[in-house]
């Protein structure tokens, strides 16, 4: 491996595809093998596959190797070598960060890594942000609670790698960011999408400052989805008069894609991971654009505790045209369209939830607040939606109930029982918001 700052290369964004797909399994080959190698875990599951490194002779023989899901990692959890378990290819000694994940979908996960892979993190995080027109310029804000979270960490190192100037804006409160933005004049920041509404709104309607004033010029969301879902990018591009560009990733993969300046969809970075779309029925490779599928991905350099053809559940697909800003990193359509766990069956149709966001966030006479239960009355199932107006929107309610009722029509094939609530009165979320709750399962 190389040492530290020494390998953020742009030039691998633009290598024709076939120089990138021989550098992937070139990478594949050597971290399957270190994994084979240093981990008990892999080791077995691997050998109870019959499955060696020498068995990886070509990109497509890369989908005999067996995928890693989230239940298996959480299984070997809290043994020996405590807390990570035998996944970890590296002595506990060389451990030098722990992470967990949310724990937003069961117990969290924990991570370990290595001063190398954080050095990885902020590499990859590095492409992101140069990609975004992040330069040594920008004077760039971290709103968010350095903790057990990865979240913006690795954002922070990678700003300085790229000699942005970086402020860390941990224990202030709301206010007292946004305070601090202005007496700064930060040029960029980064928050997940509901904290960059809700930060609008308290700029507003607590300080009296019109967010758009303070000369913010992009913004980049992680954490939820929200750039790519076009209502609620426009909201934060209109609350803001800046550009918002979307990030994705998972502490137990890494900082996998972003969008760069062209806004035309999320860049996977290939040169730091491997995405497969499998067809969620069948389990057939997609390659072609078009078909929406369920992400398997590698991390190519990720050491300590790896991620090989790690089963995210995430929806994807590829987008048919290549990106203009002239990276051959292939672009995914939309972003992440959802979660392979989150996709759930209402009155027998198939709904994504980020569809009903898509729709409350595209009317502006409604706040961007909204909440969505499922539940069983007999045997049918039963949806609510509630939603905020905003103030002096009491009047047009017809008109906006009717809008709401159609375009929710047209993207979810459901009718919902809807219910108006004063404006700021639902729940505001700063990390990982639970806006959809499912009352119908019994755990
Ligand atoms: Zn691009």
């Amino acid at each position: 491996m190389q040492k530290a700052n020494q390998y953020w290369n742009p030039v691998v964004e633009t290598l024709p595809r076939e120089k990138l797909q021989k550098l992937q399994l070139k990478k594949f080959q050597k971290i399957f093998k270190w994994a084979y190698d240093n981990s008990r875990f892999h080791h077995s599951l691997y050998k109870n596959a019959g499955i060696e490194p020498g068995d990886i002779k070509t990109f497509d023989d890369i989908k005999k190797v067996p995928k890693v899901e989230k239940a298996m990692m959480r299984d070997i959890q809290a043994k020996d070598p405590y807390p990570y378990g035998d996944m970890l290819c590296v002595p506990l000694e060389q451990v030098t960060t722990y992470r967990q994940t949310s724990g937003t979908t069961g117990q969290p996960v924990y991570q370990a890594d290595s001063l190398q892979d954080w050095d990885w993190w902020a590499e990859s995080w590095a492409y992101c942000l140069y990609g975004q027109g992040y330069r040594k310029t920008d004077r760039v804000f971290l709103p968010f609670g350095y903790n057990v979270f990865v979240a913006f960490w690795a954002a922070h190192y990678a700003a300085e790698k790229l000699g942005c100037e970086v402020v860390p804006g941990g224990v202030l409160n709301t206010e007292q960011r946004i305070l601090k933005m202005q007496e700064l004049r930060a040029t960029a920041f980064m928050a997940t999408p509901t904290y960059v509404l809700g930060m609008a709104d308290i700029a507003r309607n607590k300080l009296g400052i019109d967010p758009r004033e303070l000369n913010i010029k992009r913004i980049t969301v992680a954490g939820e989805p929200g750039a790519g879902i076009p209502g609620t990018r426009k909201r934060m591009e209109d609350a803001w008069d800046a550009k918002v560009y979307d990030q994705v990733g998972a502490t137990e993969i890494g900082a996998w894609g972003n969008e760069c300046a062209y806004q035309s969809g999320l860049h996977v970075n290939e040169a730091f991971f491997l995405v497969e779309i499998e067809d969620i029925d069948t389990g057939i490779t997609i390659n072609e654009p078009g078909r929406k599928g369920k992400m398997v991905i590698t991390a190519l350099d990720r050491m300590a505790q790896p991620c090989i053809r790690f089963d995210a559940k995430d929806i994807i697909e590829w987008n048919s045209e290549p990106c203009e800003c002239g990276r051959t990193f292939r672009l995914l359509k939309g972003g992440i369209q959802g979660r392979a766990d989150d996709i759930t069956k209402v009155k027998g149709v198939l709904l994504a939830p980020t569809a009903i966001e898509e729709v409350v966030r595209s009317i502006p006479e409604l706040t961007y607040e909204y909440e969505v239960t499922v539940t069983k009355r007999g045997d049918i199932d039963d949806i609510s939606l509630k939603v905020e107006l905003k103030p002096g929107q009491e009047v047009n309610k017809e008109s906006i109930h009717q809008k709401l009722v159609d375009q929710l029509r047209m993207k979810t094939n459901l009718g919902y029982n809807i219910e108006y609530c004063e404006a700021g009165s639902l729940p505001r979320w700063d990390v990982k918001a639970r806006r959809f709750k499912d009352l119908r399962k019994k755990e």
